[in-house]
């Protein structure tokens, strides 16, 4: 079995205890990971408490080193896109993009502006605003695009000279670890660590005194235990949680137009995407032939393991998320709901799960009302569009949600009526290193990417001088 190592202090560092980590094409072990002690935690939290003076003292010297990181990736991406692959399950050209991803991410954040502000400046007083790291900031990051979305934390993170310690998800921690290797020799030791290990892990890190800030991505539920955690020693936080996200489809579209871009919104990367359509709302006189054409894609797309080159769809990440996806379908089917393509597992081994399309399912099935994160789309019919904008909008979650129609000036109008952090028009799941990224209500605290993000990992320190 492959073994990989956690960066502690800039160096590699195994554990007395190991965790299997399973393939998902097959369910299972492959390779182990070590199981980070509370001890070891410490001294990584340590060793990003020394490295703090220095790594904040220069700052052209951290954007020279955040390129380096993004070279290193890049480098190193054909090596790391099938680890990726077994351990998150994900056809292996989406593994290489999303570790392309990370290294563009790198640039673009390396090109964000960090600078001080002169608020006043007259005879009696010199006002200046000044951005500060936190200190040492914990990231804990999912199993659906662990490399991408720690980068989202990591590059933002030690622009703005604070020290870092990511704690992956125990599904899919050796990307992860990989990551922390491939960045040893760009970044000074204790700037960047990486360590493995299960929930536990992750509840020492919020708990742990030196922490200032964590940065998680991951469920409402452990968001909310997080939000809780912190509190005790107003640690701040940002909140990327999970999402319920409505597409509303106007009458006025062409179904056999749209039906392609709209089924890669809900069933990207099998559906495990916080800003997949989660929930579809189609106008009654086009709700047949959107369904028909879902379908069709449904059933055509191919599903199987990610390092098969032709694989559209990998499986589920792991048991539970596959469990999940089964019974929620299910219920659905046992509430009346029709299965308009898929609606079972697929293979003897694995977590393969059928692209499943359904109908006659409304709110009040589990189906609707909670995030699936998987593939099966509920597809519902609306009559009009306040009825369906309050559908769309009766729900804790407010990630993202998305209007289809021809008509742009009316799309953008509607768009903002919808209750969520990102709303698009004839498209969903679109995000970028310059736009801001974030959820409302239960999906979440704060924002992530571009200035908004970088500001995250700051705080304001007014320098106010006197003159006589
Ligand atoms: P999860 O909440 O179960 O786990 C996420 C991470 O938190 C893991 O590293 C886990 O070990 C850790 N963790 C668990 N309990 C903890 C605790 N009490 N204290 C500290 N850390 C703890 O989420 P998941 O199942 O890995 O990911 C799926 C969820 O993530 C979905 O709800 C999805 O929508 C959401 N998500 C949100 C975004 C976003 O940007 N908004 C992006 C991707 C995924």
């Amino acid at each position: 079995m492959s073994q990989f190592t956690m960066t502690i202090n800039g160096a590699a560092v195994g554990s007395d205890q190991q965790l299997s980590v399973l393939d998902p094409a097959t369910g299972r072990p492959f390779a182990e990971c070590p199981d980070c002690s509370e001890a070891q935690l410490d001294q990584a939290v340590r060793a990003a408490k020394a490295a703090l003076p220095a790594w904040q003292g220069d700052a052209e010297a951290r954007r020279a080193a955040l390129l380096k990181c993004a070279d290193a990736i890049e480098a190193q991406a054909q090596a790391i896109a099938p680890v990726l692959t077994q351990e998150q399950g994900k056809p292996l050209g989406k593994a290489l993009e999303e570790l392309y991803g990370a290294a563009l991410w790198f640039r673009s954040t390396v090109a964000l502006p960090l600078e001080d502000q002169l608020l006043r400046e007259d005879e009696n007083f010199r006002v200046e605003l000044r951005r500060r790291p936190l200190g040492v900031v914990a990231g804990i990051t999912p199993w659906n695009f662990p490399v991408l979305l720690a980068v989202w934390k990591i590059a933002p993170a030690l622009l703005a000279g604070n020290t870092f310690i990511l704690k992956p998800s125990p599904y899919t921690p050796l990307s992860s670890l990989a990551l922390g290797e491939a960045l040893r020799d760009a970044l000074p030791p204790g700037v960047f660590n990486v360590v493995s290990g299960g929930d536990q892990l992750g509840r020492w890190l919020t708990a742990h005194p030196e922490v200032r800030k964590i940065s998680f991505t991951g469920s409402v539920a452990t968001g909310k235990h997080i939000a809780a955690a912190a509190a005790p020693d107003l640690k701040r936080v940002t909140l990327e949680l999970g999402g319920n996200d409505p597409a509303i489809v106007l009458a006025d579209n062409n179904p056999e137009k749209i039906a392609e871009k709209l089924f890669w919104s809900a069933f990207a990367n099998s559906g495990q995407v916080c800003v997949a359509v989660k929930r579809l709302y189609v106008e009654e006189p086009i709700f047949p032939a959107v369904v028909e054409a879902l379908g069709a894609i449904a059933e055509r797309v191919k599903v199987g393991p990610g390092s098969a080159a032709d694989s559209e769809l990998g499986p589920l990440n792991n048991r539970a998320q596959f469990d999940r996806v089964s019974e929620l379908v299910e219920d659905a089917r046992s509430h009346g709901a029709k299965v308009v393509a898929g609606g079972k597992p697929l293979a003897n081994e694995g977590y393969f799960y059928a692209p499943t399309i359904l109908t006659d399912v409304t709110e009040g099935v589990r189906l609707v009302d909670e995030e699936q994160f998987g593939p099966a789309l509920p597809v519902m019919s609306f009559k009009s569009v306040d009825e369906v904008l309050g559908r769309a909008n009766g729900t804790h979650f407010g990630l993202g949600g998305s209007i289809w129609t021809e008509d742009l000036d009316r799309g953008a109008t509607l768009a903002r009526d919808l209750d969520c952090g990102t709303a698009w028009v004839n498209q969903h799941m679109n995000l970028a290193p310059d736009v801001p990224f974030g959820g409302v209500k239960w999906s979440g605290i704060g924002y992530e990417n571009g200035p908004w993000g970088l500001a995250a990992f700051t705080e304001y320190q007014v320098i106010n001088v006197a003159k006589r």
